[in-house]
């Protein structure tokens, strides 16, 4: 069993001096796999004053400097590829054999798009006598959750180095190992002293105290709506940047036209891999009223075709929840849907569940009243809502009818009419007939879902302040 007693502060391996440690559980078996020692508020303190330091070397980097310097931390961590799928899978689960597609080459990838999307972004441009400037914000506070943990963080701290921002990471308490093989590969890469550090513990007090910290400029959270809401405002007194990506309730809203089959197996799939602990998973399969029955038949053979099992297994491809909380969470909810009126479809026979760890799940329901909380809550696990509509008003309705507002999907054989229903979709990104996510594209959300938006350009400039700079008119240049 690994015990890490240090951290990554200002370009080197320091000691943490915090007095807690943090137990890393294998979903699997609930054993304990590796402890971590917390950050003290010296450690917090420490990393902020490193990065603040490291501030003007960043800046002074051209941005194709920085740049070289994303793809050098890509090619590092694709190095280190299996030895991060192995660890990744241990510390929350996914199957072994889903993880380096899905956790590790998703990040790798993620890294090298920010690089490419570096010349994109206007650093510079002029209005009239203006000139305008993104400069960095500052230092940014990156807070991370355990889905995707590794994918989740270059997603923050690719984007905050490609526009000069150092950072300060505080990865998930559930899953801190892979962020030492991110320090690792940064250190690996020679960004300078500083531009990156890293932070561990839970959310209460060493996420807390680095979001309050007064160094830190920008705070930018992965994670759910509750700790977006207290983390901003625990940053309104600083009056700091804060970009939240949180959580999800999406919708698939397949159109009388629309390819069932495809949008069942398109919809199942979210639900299933990762056990549905994906934001972005499309939870609620909305289908004309019409449709039900062939639509009820379709979930179930999909949702039975994949295997649960253990991580190892090479044959799973549904493993454990991540952690004993969320596999509580599925289980009042798979308790409570029948009780609210959901009619199961299909489930997964909890006796033929492994015995060890955290599984809970699969299952799917038909829900008739899109209010209760199996259609609102995100459960992030493997359950599937189908719900019915009446018609293409009723199904704009029930689908922007959640707090959440993440993804969508529409399905239509006329593309012009899934076009029009996606332009009516509260979310921040809207697949069509299964079209395959891009990394390039903003991704973000509306309504509680958060704000801000990561990835690609847009990604980088999130992590800008802009400033313009006036001039006589006719003034030498
Ligand atoms: P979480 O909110 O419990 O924790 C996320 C991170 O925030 C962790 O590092 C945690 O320690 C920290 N944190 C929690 N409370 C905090 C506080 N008061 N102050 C400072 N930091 C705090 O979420 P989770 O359970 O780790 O992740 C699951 C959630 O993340 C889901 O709601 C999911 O939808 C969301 N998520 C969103 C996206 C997206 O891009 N929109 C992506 C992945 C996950």
């Amino acid at each position: 069993m690994d015990h890490r007693a240090d951290t990554y502060i200002g370009g080197r391996w320091t000691e943490s001096r915090g007095e807690d440690v943090i137990a890393v559980l294998d979903p699997s078996t609930g054993h304990c796999v590796a402890t971590v020692r917390e950050s003290a508020a010296e450690d917090v303190d420490a990393a902020v004053d490193a990065a603040t330091a490291a501030r003007p070397a960043l800046r002074s980097m051209e941005p194709a400097a920085r740049a070289a310097l994303l793809t050098r931390i890509a090619d590092e961590l694709e190095k280190r590829s299996a030895d991060l799928a192995g660890l990744i899978s241990r510390e929350m689960g996914m199957p072994r054999k889903h993880c380096e597609g899905y956790q590790v080459r998703t990040a790798v990838t993620t890294l090298r798009n920010t690089a490419a999307a570096l010349p994109e972004v206007e650093f510079t441009t002029r209005i009239g006598h203006s000139t305008v400037y993104r400069e960095p914000v500052g230092v940014v506070a990156a807070i991370t959750p355990w889905n995707f943990p590794l994918l989740q963080t270059v997603a923050k701290v690719g984007p905050a180095l490609a526009a000069g921002c150092p950072v300060v990471l505080k990865p998930s308490e559930i899953t801190p190992l892979d962020a030492f093989v991110l320090a690792e590969a940064v250190h690996a890469a020679g960004a300078p002293a500083g531009a990156f550090n890293l932070v561990l513990g839970n959310g209460m007090n060493v996420g807390e105290y680095l979001v309050g910290h007064p160094g830190t400029a920008m705070v930018s959270l992965t994670g759910s709506t509750r700790a977006g809401r207290r983390v901003a405002r625990l940053a309104a007194p600083g009056v700091k940047r804060v970009a939240l990506e949180l959580g999800g309730k999406s919708a698939s809203v397949v159109l009388p036209d629309g390819d069932l089959a495809a949008a069942v197996a398109g919809s199942v799939r979210t639900v299933m891999i990762n056990s549905g602990q994906t934001c972005t998973a499309l939870t609620r399969l909305l289908v004309p009223f019409q449709k039900l029955a062939e639509a009820e038949t379709l979930v179930a053979e999909a949702m039975a075709a994949y295997r649960v099992g253990m991580p190892h297994d090479p044959d799973a491809d549904v493993g454990p929840l991540a952690s004993a909380g969320q596999q509580q969470r599925v289980n009042e909810h798979l308790e409570r849907a029948p009780v609210d009126g959901a009619r199961t479809i299909w489930a997964h026979p909890p006796d033929k569940l492994p015995r060890t760890g955290f599984f809970a799940g699969p299952a799917a329901f038909t829900v008739t009243d899109p209010r209760i909380p199996l259609a609102q809550q995100e459960v992030f696990g493997p359950l599937l809502a189908v719900i019915p509509y009446v018609d293409e008003t009723d199904a704009v309705d029930i689908a922007n009818g959640t707090d959440y507002g993440l993804a969508a999907a529409v399905w239509s054989a006329d593309e012009e009419r899934a076009l029009a229903v996606a332009g009516r979709l509260e979310a921040g990104s809207v697949a069509v007939n299964g079209a395959p996510f891009n990394g390039l594209a903003p991704f973000g959300g509306y309504k509680q879902s958060g704000h801000g938006r990561e990835l690609g350009a847009y990604g980088i400039a999130e992590f800008t302040e802009v400033k313009s700079v006036q001039r006589r008119e006719g003034a030498a240049r």
